[in-house]
């Protein structure tokens, strides 16, 4: 089969590769229907990820159809059609009994890191019975690609932790995909203002499209004031971090309000400064997540209602064979106004 493959930083290789098999009884394998590309690829492919090591096939996001289970596997059957969740989950261990799926001592973010992942025809999948989701039938299996990562993620790290409340007033610094899908699932809470702060306008113009009540271009160094100017000086009530840079992060400690919450979303690689001689009198709190996927039914049924419309977020379609291609529209997500690629295997 046809597998996208890293091979050391900055080294990458679409490759010819077995088709994988189940090892474990509670293993099933899927032939992936649609795969996508995420920002956490591109940190692998910099060698910025240090458990997922040369020869890996990338990818934890993806729809397909289960090819071979497992005897342990009993709520998935060949040809039942689903959803790969980014996050494995034996459902058994102290994390996942507490929800915590992100901290399975045998599963959590491994697809695509350390065991091989979706960008390629086949994948085994461990955990399958609590680590798949069965797609509801005449659903829109592309728009489900969304729901493998970054729906779950935008809404548990930044909506959920950052505790968005009717009338509230979020900021979310960055309107990448994952700020885009934390500003699709803030709308659930209704909040007065959502506030989305970037350097790239046409992604601010398309928060604009997606909900966004307000717009504030970074680049000038002034969008913490310029929050604070359209909140009557008191600043967000819930500051959502979606990029992972120090100077984002500093920007939330900026803006966000007296009683509010910073809510982390980015991958950080570099430390950032905490300014605790301005904030420790501010009652504010500072969260951070990796996505449990807990949520992954629930916003199953907002698409299937039209509650929320993640398609919107897709930009680029292309086939597994021109992989390479979708990495470099994908990678100048400036200059091709990528947001999600589809990647059809
Ligand atoms: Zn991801
Ligand atoms: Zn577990």
């Amino acid at each position: 089969m046809k597998a996208f493959v890293y091979k050391g930083p900055g080294k990458k290789a679409l490759e010819d590769r077995p088709v994988p098999d189940v090892k474990a009884p509670t293993d099933a394998t899927v032939k992936i229907i649609k795969t996508t590309i995420c920002g956490t690829d591109l940190h692998i492919l910099k060698g910025d990820v240090p458990t997922c090591t040369p020869g890996r096939i990338l990818g934890h996001e993806g729809v397909g159809i289960v090819e071979k289970t497992g005897p342990g596997v009993t709520a998935f059957h060949q040809g039942d059609h689903v959803l790969i969740s980014c996050i494995s989950a034996c459902g058994k261990c102290e994390y996942c009994r507490r929800g915590m799926y992100s901290h399975c001592t045998t599963g959590g973010w491994i697809l695509g890191n350390t065991i091989d992942g979706t960008q390629a025809e086949y994948v085994r999948i461990p955990h399958a019975d609590t680590s798949l989701y069965p797609i509801p039938p005449g659903a829109d299996e592309e728009a489900l690609v969304m729901l493998s990562d970054i729906l779950p993620t935008g809404f548990e790290c930044g909506v959920l932790n950052g505790r968005v409340e009717p009338g509230a007033t979020v900021a979310i610094v960055g309107a990448g995909p994952i700020g885009l899908a934390a500003l699709l699932t803030a709308q659930f809470y209704s909040p007065a203002e959502i506030i989305m702060i970037d350097l790239d306008d046409n992604r601010l113009e398309v928060a604009r499209r997606f909900g966004a009540t307000q717009t504030v271009n970074s680049k000038d160094g002034k969008a913490a004031e310029k929050v604070k100017a359209l909140t009557a000086g008191r600043g967000a009530d819930t500051a959502i971090e979606a990029v992972g840079l120090p100077a984002t992060f500093l920007l939330c400690e900026e803006l966000v309000a007296p009683g509010g919450i910073i809510a982390n979303v980015g991958v950080h690689g570099t430390k950032v400064d905490l300014h605790l001689e301005r904030l420790w009198s501010e009652n504010i709190a500072i969260t951070t997540r990796l996505v449990d996927t807990v949520t992954t039914p629930m916003l199953l049924k907002t698409v299937q209602s039209k509650k929320i419309d993640p398609k919107l977020l897709i930009t680029h379609r292309f086939k597994l064979d021109k992989i390479l291609d979708a990495y470099e529209t994908f990678g100048h997500a400036a200059s091709t106004g990528a947001l999600k690629v589809i990647i059809e295997a």
